[in-house]
């Protein structure tokens, strides 16, 4: 039974650590205690090496006593964005918040936290439960540096789940987008713009007319997305634009649809701003893989199950934004994304209820449970 006492406090002691982003140490050591004070042999990887943080990501492995079960690992990320030192939980009719002048850290603690307490009381029950992966990652908040450059030999898992997206208990994200963002740089030619315009190039009005020709930007139907967040152009009132500098992030559920638009959108961009006499140089960065898992795939299903049992409202989810849970999809584990309750992320006004910190505990222990039954 989850002891819901001993949870609160923990999740208290957690978020009290600061752990920015690249400067986890503190809260992995915290964390890895507390994982050898559950007879575990917590083991920390170099990520950092490549990310250049205080400590790398941190693993845990529970041996299960039920071998045909399969092997499931529970993820949450370490950090939390600014500001996150100093954080006092304030506890007001059944909901925790920050004292205001940071975040509260429940993104992503209440997912540090549930998996901590879910196997503390599993142990303490002596349920009987296949083998279960716990990996704490650094800097999700920053691009999922952590999952990003960790070593996927390490994941043993069949299924995983993702504990760091908001929402009422019993919500299951099966799909989330791929991600592209494109760098386009279109080059023009410098003039006067007094003295001699006819013989500049515009780059800024080249990449203007050429977004101008888009189709479509924003949503573009229901799993693909288009946004141009970033132009940057022009060194001077009295120069003709020598080059014009933008950024175009583009995300779909649907891969195949992503690629086409990918493809189309630079053919475009290159049409028009080459009948312009300009030049165009894109740089195509991967954001991230998809998580393509289908409605009725074991991971779900499974989880499904046990939020049931719980008595949750099970709704089957997509979401337009990226997580620690894409990258373990592109390495090969179907990975969901389990709601854990957070509101109001990334801000001062960041707030959790009791409830469902106690909650994600109880669908973590559930679903573990769940998982080793015939
Ligand atoms: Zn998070």
């Amino acid at each position: 039974m989850i002891n819901e006492n001993r949870l609160l406090n923990e999740f208290i002691e957690l978020v009290s650590v600061p752990c920015p982003s690249k400067d986890e140490r503190a809260e992995a050591e915290l964390i890895m205690a507390k994982l050898r004070e559950l007879g575990l042999e917590p083991v920390m990887d170099k990520a950092n090496e490549k990310t250049g943080g205080t400590c790398g990501n941190v693993w845990a492995y529970v041996k299960g006593t039920v071998p045909d079960a399969p092997t499931l690992l529970f993820e949450a990320h370490m950090d939390s964005v600014a500001p996150t030192t100093g954080t006092k939980v304030v506890r007001k009719d059944g909901v925790l918040y920050s004292d205001g002048t940071t975040t509260l850290g429940g993104d992503d603690k209440v997912g540090v936290a549930g998996m901590l307490e879910a196997v503390h009381a599993l142990k303490e029950d002596g349920v009987a439960h296949g083998d279960i992966q716990l990996l704490f990652t650094i800097s999700e908040e920053i691009g999922c540096l952590g999952v990003v450059n960790l070593d996927k030999s390490w994941i043993k898992a069949n299924y995983g789940y993702c504990m760091d997206i908001g929402g009422s208990m019993g919500e299951i994200t099966y799909a989330a987008p791929k991600l592209y963002d494109i760098y386009v740089t279109v080059k023009g030619k410098a003039a006067h713009a007094g003295i001699a315009p006819e013989e500049g190039v515009n780059a800024l009005m080249l990449a203007a007319e050429a977004l101008s020709k888009l189709p479509a930007y924003g949503r573009i139907d229901e799993e693909t997305t288009f946004n141009i967040g970033v132009f940057n152009a022009g060194i001077g009132t009295n120069i003709v634009c020598p080059e014009a500098k933008f950024v175009i992030d583009m995300r779909s559920l649907n891969v195949p649809k992503l690629e086409k638009l990918k493809d189309d959108t630079m053919a475009l961009i290159k049409e028009t701003v080459e009948a312009g006499k300009g030049q165009v140089e894109f740089e195509v960065v991967e954001g991230c893989p998809a998580v393509e898992l289908s409605k009725d795939h074991p991971c779900i299903e499974l989880a499904k199950r046990s939020a049931e049992r719980l008595g949750f409202k099970v709704e089957l989810k997509t979401t337009g934004g990226c997580s620690d849970g894409n990258y373990l999809c592109g390495y090969g584990l179907p990975c969901g994304l389990l709601a854990t309750g957070m509101s109001n992320v990334h801000t001062t006004e960041e707030y959790l209820k009791e409830s469902d910190l106690y909650d994600t505990a109880r669908w973590i222990y559930e679903t573990v449970k769940v998982a080793a039954e015939k």
